[in-house]
Parts: structure tokens; C-alpha cells; sequence
């Protein structure tokens, strides 16, 4: 380098700008303009101080998430009021625990003349369950939650998690879902919501104790339970089993909420029996549209009847949020097609519009669309199936429809391809 000055010739007199060293007391010296110049060892302390800048960086990038905004609970359930029909039970009992958990995350400052009394109450983690039918809307809600608090978001499947040691699942990849909604981030994974899915069909199958052994059952529960709790898990990077050469991703769940849902089929004449009632299957009065649920007759589960129906006590008891929702009435299903932000018939709307075609449905058209999800007994799972049976047909013509700007959808229609594709 050719600015390099030695220890000899005419640059010896050169001294350091910041310790004052010069080539005679054993350094050597860089000369920069307008006579600032620097020795070797000052340049290795700029070194080091740059470099723990760095590190430093680096451990508050994991620290410092952006703050939480804490909704209050009306501000939770109008969010979902503009994604979720009816469930207006479910809402509030929601928007309250979301909210709580949230304050727990939060934890602002106490007022001064509590914070010696409450300073030390540690607040326990509010998991939920949510007992419907296929289609109530169980995963929209836990899913519209995440959207609206810009948290990850994972969802699992409960009857694919098998105890350690058995074919399927670890109970600790559903972490991993979360990390990867997370983009790797541990630290915003870690005040995540997860979906649980189909978690009634992990229930203790008291009357199959000649099975071998219950792997799909008890054990599933007893795993989950560490991570319902929280607990530092150690999570496969790449999903699977866990093998004891390979580095686990260490995550605390301590603060991830966990949304656990089930239709819990047999759940109700549990409840009744309790009760004193008789019932007569889990949802009857199908022909009326209307059936028994929580708006009604909200459906008052007690710890004591999930025990009853195969949760082992000590998962009943990390789960204190209990909420059951009803089946879709068919004016539900009505107000599902139009109203939601996202709802079908806007997305078809659109679809044409973006092909210059207004496309209408009369309220007939959607009263049997409705009707036809009902038969199914689907909830409004079965709308889309329903939309795109017949849809498609008019889909494959629309564009050839030379000059016709409006396309109407009457209930024959519905009908005539439902009933083909049925
Ligand atoms: P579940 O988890 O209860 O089986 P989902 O939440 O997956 O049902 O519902 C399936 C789809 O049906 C959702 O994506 C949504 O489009 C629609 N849906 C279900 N319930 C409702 C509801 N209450 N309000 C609006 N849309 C709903």
C-alpha cells in the first residue's frame, strides 16, 4: 500500500492523531489528509469498538419487538364483526380473553398505589377452546385474531401428532409452523397464536383399553400439555422427529396463546345428562334450519364434561376459555355469502367486473345456495364447494358473451348444476 509509512525515511516524525505514538515508540503509522494520521493499534481499537456496536445491535434486534398494541375487547369484536357472522357468544368471550392475554404480554405500569399490593400476581396464561360444528367458524376466528393483531399465525392438526417414539408427528412441529409463519423469528414467534385443530379427536379412548396402547390419545394430550403451559421446547428445524444429532430451535411458549377447536360430537349429551335432560343427538332440528346451539340454548360446558368426553383433567385445566358456537342457520349462510369483507359474492363480483361484467345473484339465488350448504351439513365450508360447482359453468361462457354486460343468477340455476354435481 503506497500510504504506508515505515519505520524509517522522513515519515519517523509522523505521530498518531489519537494517542500521540509515533513510529519510535513501536507502531507503525497511516497518514491521512490535513495531517491526521493514525498508528496500527488505534486502528484495532476502532476495530473493536465497530464490532461491539454490532453485537450489541444484533442482541436488541432479538429484544426489541415493536410494541403490542392492546385493543380494547369492543375494538376486538368489531374487527370481527366484519369477517365472522352471527357467534355473537364466542365474540365477546374472545375478544375479552384476547385481550387480557395481551395486557398480560403488555404488562404496562401498575398505578402507584397498587403496584406494591398487585406488583408480584403473576397472570396466568388464558388458553381457549371452541366447541362447533364443521364450518362455524372456528378457524376464521383464531385466524381473523391473528390478522388483526399482526402476530404469527399457525394452525395445526391435532390427529396428526403422535406421542414421542410412535409414527406421525412430534407435538413440538406445531411450534415449528409458527416459526416458519414467523419467518425464523423466534422471538415474535414466541407471542404467536396457534390453531389447534380437531383437538376432540385426541380424547382418551377409555372404551378401546384393549388396544395395545393409546398413541394417538392420552400421550398426545400429556405432550401438549408442556407446551399448553409453557415451557422452553425444542423444535426439529426441519419438522419430523427429533434426532439427538441434529440442533433443535429452542422456543418458550410461555406467552404463545394456543386456540384449541373441536365439534366435540357426543359432547352435548354429555352436558344434557349432567343436566337432567334427555337430548336426541348432537344437533337436531335440522329440517327447520335452526338447531340447538349456543345463541339459543348456549350449550354450558363444565370442566367436568370434557373430562368426561376423554381430556385428561390437567388439559381441561390449561384450557379455562370455554366457548361452544353454533351451527350456521341458513339465514347465517345467507348473510355469509354477502356480508363478510371477503365474502364469495364479492370475490365473484369482482372476478366479472375485471371482465366488464356485472354479475348479480337474486335473494332467491342465495337462499338456495344456502339451502344447499344446509343439506350438507357442512356449515358454510360447503358454500364455496357449492359457488364453484356452479360458477364454473358460467365462468367458462362469460367471457364469450359478446355485448352482454349483466349476468344474473337465479335459484334454477343453482338447482340445475348443483344437483349434476351433486
Ligand atoms: P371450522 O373451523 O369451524 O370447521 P372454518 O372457520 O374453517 O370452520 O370455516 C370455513 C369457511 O367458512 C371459512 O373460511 C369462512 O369462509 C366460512 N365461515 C365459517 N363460519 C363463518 C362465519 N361465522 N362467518 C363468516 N364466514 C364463515
Amino acid at each position: 500500500m503506497g500510504r504506508r509509512k515505515g519505520h524509517n525515511g522522513d515519515e519517523e516524525n509522523l505521530s498518531c492523531s489519537f494517542c500521540g505514538r509515533t513510529v519510535n515508540d513501536g507502531v507503525s503509522i497511516v497518514p491521512g489528509p490535513a495531517d491526521a494520521n493514525i498508528c496500527n493499534e488505534c486502528v484495532e481499537i476502532c476495530r473493536q469498538i465497530f464490532m461491539g456496536d454490532k453485537k450489541e445491535e444484533a442482541g436488541n434486534a432479538k429484544r426489541e419487538l415493536p410494541k403490542l398494541k392492546v385493543p380494547r375487547p369492543a375494538e376486538i369484536k368489531a374487527f370481527l364483526d366484519q369477517y365472522i357472522i352471527g357467534q355473537e357468544a364466542t365474540k365477546k368471550a374472545l375478544a375479552v380473553a384476547v385481550h387480557n392475554h395481551y395486557l398480560r404480554l403488555s404488562q404496562p405500569a401498575l398505578p402507584e398505589a397498587l403496584a406494591k399490593e398487585l406488583g408480584d400476581v403473576v397472570l396466568e396464561k388464558s388458553n381457549i377452546l371452541l366447541i362447533g360444528p364443521t364450518g362455524c367458524g372456528k378457524t376464521l376466528f383464531a385466524r381473523t385474531l391473528a390478522k388483526m393483531l399482526d402476530v404469527p399465525f399457525a394452525i395445526a392438526d391435532a390427529t396428526t401428532l403422535t406421542e414421542a417414539g410412535y409414527v406421525g408427528e412430534d407435538v413440538e412441529n406445531i411450534l415449528l409452523y409458527l416459526i416458519q409463519a414467523a419467518k425464523g423469528d423466534i422471538a415474535s414467534a414466541e407471542r404467536g397464536i396457534i390453531y389447534i385443530d380437531e383437538i376432540d379427536k385426541i380424547g382418551r379412548k377409555t372404551e378401546n383399553v384393549s388396544i395395545t396402547r393409546d398413541v394417538s390419545g392420552e400421550g398426545v394430550q400429556q405432550a401438549l400439555l408442556k407446551i399448553l403451559e409453557g415451557t422452553v421446547a425444542h423444535v426439529p428445524p426441519h419438522g419430523g422427529r427429533k434426532h439427538p444429532q441434529q440442533e433443535n430451535i429452542p422456543i418458550n411458549t410461555e406467552n404463545i396463546l394456543f386456540i384449541c377447536g373441536g365439534a366435540f360430537i357426543g359432547l352435548e349429551e354429555i352436558v344434557r345428562h349432567r343436566q337432567g335432560h334427555q337430548v336426541i343427538g348432537y344437533l337436531d332440528s335440522d329440517t327447520k334450519g335452526r338447531v340447538q346451539n349456543s345463541e339459543n340454548a348456549p350449550l354450558a360446558v363444565e370442566p367436568e364434561d370434557l373430562v368426561k368426553f376423554g381430556l385428561i383433567p390437567e388439559f381441561v385445566g390449561r384450557i379455562p376459555i370455554v366457548t361452544s358456537m353454533a351451527q350456521l342457520t341458513e339465514d347465517d349462510l345467507v348473510r355469509v355469502l354477502t356480508e363478510p369483507k371477503n365474502s364469495l359474492v364479492r370475490q365473484y363480483r369482482k372476478l366479472f367486473a375485471l371482465q366488464g361484467i356485472k354479475l348479480d345473484f337474486t335473494p332467491e339465488a342465495l337462499r338456495e345456495i344456502a339451502h344447499q350448504a344446509t343439506a350438507r351439513k357442512t356449515g358454510a365450508r360447503g358454500l364455496r364447494a357449492i359457488m364453484e360447482s356452479f360458477m364454473m359453468e358460467i365462468m367458462f361462457e362469460a367471457p364469450d358473451v359478446a355485448g352482454e354486460k349483466t349476468i344474473t343468477i337465479t335459484p334454477e340455476q343453482v338447482r340445475a348444476i348443483v344437483r349434476q354435481t351433486a
